[in-house]
């Protein structure tokens, strides 16, 4: 492992012409302190957690001392936020202190380490450039909780506090999340040189993202056909993914779309827990444009933005129509075989979809815990009636459950289900624990009195999501009443 002050930083991407990015230095917080440290991404970079309350960890990881190497800097993007055209957004609270050495990551072997929450830059507008521990704390959990569920999803290396007081809705305080990724280039950022007419900077962009994050496809007849393609594929598979799980992202702009298919970004995000199809987990989108269940066409729609700005590079309006079209096919694929391993179903029949279909009719209907219900389908024996009644009790309309439940019986029998082996099976694929709200919540309000051992005990329950945890039983059951009163929403 490497010590922290001798970390070899370098920066690729402030290799890009100027234009891409305002070089800056972070603005310090006083007194910063460790708020947690994952150390399964610190592993990542070759850094040991250990050392994670040493002062220099601590000052790096807020930007308050540089590390040589270093070339600090701010990216422009722009984006289509809620549907509508935004203009120029950009960093405005992020800062990308390098990349390091990461060999285990494909196929760059590079993180990139960005603070968020590091003070003012040209990108602010009307910000502050400042984070608030809940968000921090909130981003931390999820995206270490992501990537144990195996979902594409940068990560993030730790959160550090400071009493220094951020204005929101309420006093609070500020904190710095360490972000890692091979790269944090957004859909919005090949939107802005498309938007302004700079088709030069706009093809030094991909060419960057081909030669770094994409070099199978240097050699291709259409490297931006290629690219294209490829996004297109990870983003569909990435919201399957989602929907499979019940993640909402809470605020899908175009800003928001990791051009490596990872989830970017955490906000307002939330996991389903009593299941509707329409949830809203943004309380600031009324209009539910980034429900639930909107989550699939939203992304193939921030797809077609993004195939717009690469129209220059990629030429043809049907070359970029055809990279596009495969959206549709391969999240419906995606989407079915997860399905299909989350009911612990080995064969594809045809009558699957209708199957599928009539379960989240079921589930609406009920609003049946979604976590829940596939965790304790998996403990089901086909014959045996009472090792259905967990399952059965997470519906208040019994009937629709059971007519469904012969239906699902019916089905494993024409694959001659055996009860243990599809237990196993459905337990490696059904999370036990996720990010529920209320887990965040409770978290949040310790680390807010200084009490910083809920946050490190949530992450170790969530690093093991499909494990079962007898001591941490507690961190699996429903939400208590007062989690209906909590509310996200975009940027704090
Ligand atoms: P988001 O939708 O939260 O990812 O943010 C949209 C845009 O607002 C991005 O350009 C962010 O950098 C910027 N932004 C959000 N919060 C702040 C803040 N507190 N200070 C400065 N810029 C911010
Ligand atoms: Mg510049
Ligand atoms: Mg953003």
């Amino acid at each position: 492992g490497h010590r922290i002050d001798q970390l070899p930083l370098a920066n690729s991407f402030a290799d890009l012409p100027p234009a891409h990015y305002t070089a800056l230095m972070p603005t310090p917080l006083s007194k910063p302190y460790l708020v947690c440290a994952s150390a399964s991404a610190a592993a990542l970079i070759g850094l040991d957690i250990a050392d994670a309350n040493d002062a220099t960890f601590i000052d790096i990881f807020t930007g308050n001392q540089i590390l040589e190497g270093s070339k600090p800097l701010s990216a422009v993007y722009s984006g289509h936020q809620f549907g509508t055209w935004a203009g120029q957004l950009g960093d405005g609270r992020a800062i990308l202190l390098g990349d390091v050495p990461a060999p285990a990551i494909e196929p760059s072997g590079r993180m990139e380490l960005q603070i968020k929450g590091a003070g003012l830059t040209p990108y602010s507008r009307m910000g502050d450039g400042r984070a608030v521990l809940r968000s921090s704390i909130r981003e931390f959990l999820c995206s270490e909780a992501m990537a144990a569920l195996g979902i594409p999803t940068t990560r993030s290396l730790c959160v550090t506090g400071s009493d220094q007081i951020v204005m929101r809705e309420q006093r609070e305080t500020a904190a710095v999340a360490t972000r890692m990724a091979q790269s944090f280039v957004r859909f919005g950022s090949f939107e802005h040189w498309f938007y302004n007419e700079k088709h030069d900077e706009l093809k030094t962009l991909a060419d960057y993202v081909i030669a770094n994050f994409y070099p199978q496809f240097k050699t291709a007849d259409n490297p931006y056909k290629a690219l294209l393609t490829e996004v297109t594929l990870r983003t569909a598979h990435m919201i399957a993914h989602w929907q499979a799980v019940g993640f909402m992202h809470g605020v899908m702009n175009t800003d928001n779309m990791s051009i490596l298919g990872l989830t970017l970004d955490y906000g307002p995000f939330g996991f389903m827990e009593a299941f509707n199809a329409t949830h809203i987990c943004n309380h600031t989108d009324q209009q539910g444009r980034y429900s639930y269940a909107r989550q699939p066409q939203i992304g193939e729609w921030n797809c077609y933005a993004l195939g717009q700005a690469l129209l220059p590079l990629i030429g043809e309006v049907e070359e970029t129509q055809a990279a596009l079209r495969i959206y549709k096919p391969a999240f419906a694929e995606k989407f079915q075989e997860l399905i299909r391993a989350k009911l612990g179903l080995q064969t594809s029949q045809p009558d699957d979809g209708k199957l599928f279909d009539r379960l989240f009719e079921v589930l609406h209907g009920s609003h049946a815990d979604f976590t829940l219900f596939f965790r304790s389908l998996g403990n089901v024996q086909i014959d045996v009636a009472a090792s259905w009644e967990p399952v059965r009790d997470l519906f208040i309309d019994r009937a629709s459950f059971d007519s469904w439940a012969q239906q699902y019986s019916a089905r494993l029998k024409v694959e001659n289900s055996d009860d243990e082996a599809r237990k196993l099976a459905m337990h490696a694929v059904n999370p036990k624990y996720v990010l529920r709200n209320y887990l965040a919540q409770i978290a949040i309000e310790k680390a807010q009195n200084k009490d910083f051992s809920e946050v490190a005990k949530l992450l170790q329950v969530l690093e093991k999501p499909f494990d079962e945890q007898p001591e941490n039983e507690k961190y699996a059951a429903l939400p208590p009443d007062w989690a209906n009163d909590l509310e996200v929403s975009c940027s704090s």
